[in-house]
C-alpha cells in the first residue's frame, strides 16, 4: 500500500502550498482540500473512494471540484464515505446547488457521478484487501480519524482534532501502527484559540499522546502558514524522545 502526501498544510500561503488531501494507492483519497489540484484528469477519473474527515472546506473543496471534473470521463460513482453527521452537514452546506450542485443526482439519481456511503464511527470499510477504520475525533460534529491498513501495516491520519484520550487507548490495541499524522495547527503562545477551535498546540499533542509507544513516528501535519518552525522547534524542545517531523507535500510512503 502507498500514501501520498498531496496537500498537508494549515491554511494557504506558507511553506507547504496546498491544504489536506492524501492519495492511497491510485483510487482513494482521505480528504479532498486543495492538494487534489495537483492530479490531471486521468488521475482524477481513477479516484473511485473519498473518505472524508469531516465538513471543513480546507478538506472538501477539491470534492466539489472533482465531481464535476470526472463527470463523463469514468464508469460508475465515487464514493464518499463519511460520518452521518459530516454528509448531512455536506448535503445541507455545500451540495445544496446554492453553492455547487447535487452531484448524486447528476446525470441522473440511477446513475449519479458520485454517491454518498455514511458509516457509523467505529466502522471498518473494505477496499480491494485495504480495510479502512473510523474513528471518532475532537474537533467538529461527526469528525473522524482513519486507522488504514492491509496485511503488512498501516498508518493513523487524524484528520483535525484536540484531545481525544479514547483514540490513543484504542489505538494501543493495533500491532501493525507504525506512523501517526497528526494535527498541530498552533504555537503554545496560542493554546486558548487551539483549544477553541479544536486543534492541538504542542503542549496538548505532547501530553495526549504520551502513553503511546515511541517507535511510533508521529507526522506533523495541518501547520498554520508561517508559524511551521516555531511549532515544531517547540514539539522537539517538548518531548525529548520522540523524533517529531514535519510533513510535506509529495511525501511518499510504502506500508
Ligand atoms: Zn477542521
Ligand atoms: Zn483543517
Amino acid at each position: 500500500m502507498k500514501l501520498k502526501v498531496l496537500g498537508c498544510a494549515g491554511g494557504i500561503g506558507g511553506e507547504q502550498r496546498y491544504t489536506t488531501c492524501f492519495q492511497v494507492d491510485r483510487d482513494i483519497l482521505l480528504d479532498a482540500g486543495t492538494g487534489i489540484t495537483s492530479l490531471d484528469i486521468d488521475e482524477l477519473a481513477r479516484i473511485d473512494h473519498v473518505f472524508i474527515t469531516h465538513s471543513h472546506l480546507d478538506h472538501v473543496a477539491g470534492l466539489a471540484l472533482l465531481v464535476d471534473a470526472v463527470r463523463g470521463k469514468r464508469r460508475g460513482a465515487v464514493t464518499v464515505h463519511a460520518s452521518e453527521q459530516v454528509i448531512s452537514a455536506l448535503k445541507a452546506t455545500l451540495f445544496n446547488w446554492v453553492l455547487w450542485p447535487d452531484f448524486s443526482v447528476i446525470p441522473s439519481a440511477e446513475d449519479p457521478v458520485m454517491r454518498w456511503a455514511p458509516f457509523t464511527p467505529g466502522d471498518t470499510i473494505e477496499v480491494g484487501g485495504r480495510e479502512i477504520t473510523s474513528f471518532p475525533v475532537k474537533h467538529t460534529p461527526g469528525a473522524v480519524a482513519y486507522w488504514v491498513h492491509e496485511r503488512k501495516g498501516g498508518f493513523l491520519f487524524s484528520g483535525d482534532m484536540c484531545s481525544t484520550p479514547d483514540l490513543w487507548t484504542a489505538l494501543q490495541r493495533t500491532d501493525k501502527l507504525s506512523k501517526v499524522i497528526v494535527d498541530c495547527s498552533f504555537p503554545n503562545a496560542e493554546a486558548e484559540l487551539a483549544a477553541k477551535s479544536g486543534h492541538f498546540c504542542p503542549q496538548s499533542l505532547i501530553d495526549d499522546i504520551a502513553g503511546m509507544p515511541a517507535a511510533i513516528e508521529f507526522l506533523i501535519y495541518h501547520l498554520k502558514p508561517g508559524q511551521e518552525h516555531m511549532i515544531m522547534s517547540e514539539l522537539r524542545e517538548g518531548s525529548a524522545t520522540r523524533p517529531f517531523r514535519a510533513l510535506k507535500c509529495g511525501d511518499e510512503f510504502v506500508f
